[in-house]
């Protein structure tokens, strides 16, 4: 099947940080390809702006580097990145200072769509949106991305969201979180509200519960000192794992629009319970054979932050009252692998008597690596000896059964950034909704910093501590195994 490209209009995109890691790395590889699938159109522009003192030539330079280290296969079409890379401009500006202002506004256009993506700290934010107004760059319609970490906690997100609002409109601010541009979270939603198999069973009468699974193989190396300042919760639970908790717990939006998507996902949030202390376990990797342990990665030998977390939430509604979400996250792990996997309860009285194991439907969303979905369902085993059954996977790798689409290559920065352009916010945070997932999070963390809470050491590749496995042991449930 080929894809189908949806035209965008003409767009500068001017990146704050492009000669950072997270655009040479993601941004900028990912613009390329969209330029190759024919969604950059010729007059568009994609303008670097960084303190660095480079002119367009040597940020061209700096870009086709970069393509070629994290690019993938179509590094090699040469003649197309030249092309691509006609497109790109470079200002040097700086965020804080006079510097390079006057320059960006000359190169800036009125009637083309305009949007800024902040690649850059936090605490710049403010200082660029400021800027960008002083300076007449930005007007009503332009957008402006911003990247995670939107905060460390409900304070700091209020207040980054009162000093963009001073500048733009919420329609205008685009919060990225990535996970909601990967082709699987998005097929969720198709799933769910696309067919008519599984709404009925989508409630407390028929799943027994949900797990949640986002699994990495790093460690915290190299970026250790900014890790050990949020940890696992902060990094990973408040924004990805809760915005997975959302999509597959919310009611049916009355239609896929970006305010209905999203006050939807915020009813979610607000039903969230408080979670009980003894059902959190915090972790952190211990060295293995070649490798540190979390506080060496840290360079902090007292640390108490977590590498892993692993918990059980409740939403109080109607739909899901009863039911309970395990979540977990973590480094240095078995296998790098996310996934969702919805348990179904077992049938309530088995007619088959040669059969005494236990049965339950699962569905399972992967989300890498091999995104797809698998659904197991019981059969007769087969052969004589009788009605005796067994659960089979239906399974469905996206990238085989629809054959050669862009599913592989697309990355959910490149997704993201052309919905940015088409002005459809669907996949993007709203303000409330991220100062709502804080305001839940907030006091947990309170709750384990007043306990002074010691986090587990875990053997690196195994699937977290021992008390992780408890959780649902104790509820006679079992985790699903962590593999590649
Ligand atoms: P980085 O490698 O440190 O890059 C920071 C960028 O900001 C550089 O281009 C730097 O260029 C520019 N900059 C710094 N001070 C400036 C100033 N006063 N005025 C103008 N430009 C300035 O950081 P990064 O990893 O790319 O991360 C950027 C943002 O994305 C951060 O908010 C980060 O949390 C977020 N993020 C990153 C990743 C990732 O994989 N890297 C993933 C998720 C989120 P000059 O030094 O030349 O000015």
């Amino acid at each position: 099947m080929v894809a189908r490209v949806i035209p965008v209009n003409t767009f500068d995109l001017v990146i704050f940080g492009g000669t950072g890691d997270l655009a040479r790395r993601k941004i900028l590889p990912g613009l390329f390809r969209r330029f190759l699938s024919g969604q950059m159109p010729a007059d568009s522009r994609v303008i670097g702006a960084a303190r660095s003192d480079l002119n367009s030539a040597g940020y061209r330079d700096m870009v086709r580097a970069a393509i070629d280290e994290f690019g993938g296969d179509e590094k090699a079409e040469t003649k197309k990145l030249d092309a691509f890379l006609a497109q790109l401009e470079y200002v040097p500006v700086d965020a804080k200072g006079d510097g390079g202002w006057k320059e960006l506004a000359a190169l800036s256009r009125t009637d083309v769509v305009r949007a800024f993506y902040f690649s850059v700290a936090p605490s710049l934010f403010g200082d660029l949106a400021e800027r960008l107004h002083t300076h007449g760059i930005a007007g009503p319609k332009s957008r402006i991305v911003v990247e995670k970490p939107f905060g460390r906690d409900l304070d700091s997100a209020k207040e980054l969201n009162a000093t963009l609002a001073q500048h733009f409109d919420e329609s205008q601010i685009y919060r990225i979180d990535h996970y909601l541009g990967k082709e699987t979270v998005q097929n969720l939603m198709a799933v769910r509200f696309g067919n008519i198999l599984f709404e009925p069973l989508w409630n407390n009468h028929y799943v027994d519960h949900i797990q949640i699974t986002v699994a990495e193989t790093v460690s915290v190396g190299g970026r250790g000192a900014y890790y050990d300042r949020s940890g696992a919760m902060r990094d990973m639970v408040q924004n990805h794992l809760m915005q997975l908790l959302c999509l597959i717990a919310m009611e049916p939006p009355s239609k896929f629009g970006a305010d209905e998507v999203r006050d939807e996902k915020l009813k979610v949030i607000r039903a969230l319970q408080q979670v009980e202390p003894h059902h959190i376990v915090r972790g952190q990797y211990d060295a293995g054979k070649d490798t540190q342990s979390y506080r060496e990665d840290a360079e902090n030998p007292r640390s108490f932050t977590e590498s892993f977390i692993a918990m059980r939430c409740e939403i109080a509604n109607w739909r899901w009252s009863g039911v309970p979400f395990y979540l977990r996250t973590g480094k240095m792990l078995k296998a790098r692998s996310s996934e969702i996997t919805v348990v179904f309860k077992e049938l309530g009285h088995s007619i088959f008597e040669d059969d005494d194991t236990s049965h339950q439907n699962t569905l399972s969303i992967r989300l890498q690596p091999n995104e797809g979905m698998d659904l197991q369902v019981t059969i007769k085993e087969p052969g004589p000896g009788g009605m005796r059954l067994v659960d089979v996977p239906l399974d469905m790798t996206f990238a085989e059964a629809l054959g050669d689409t862009d599913i592989e290559v697309t990355d959910a920065y490149e997704r993201l950034i052309m919905d940015v352009i088409r002005g459809n916010q669907t996949l993007f945070m709203r303000g409330d909704e991220v100062e709502a997932a804080w305001g839940w999070t907030d006091p947990i963390i309170q709750g384990w910093e007043a306990r002074n809470d010691v986090p587990k050491i875990y053997e690196p590749g195994s699937s977290g501590p021992e008390d992780a496995m408890m959780l649902l042991h104790r509820e006679n449930r079992k985790w699903r195994n962590i593999k590649a």
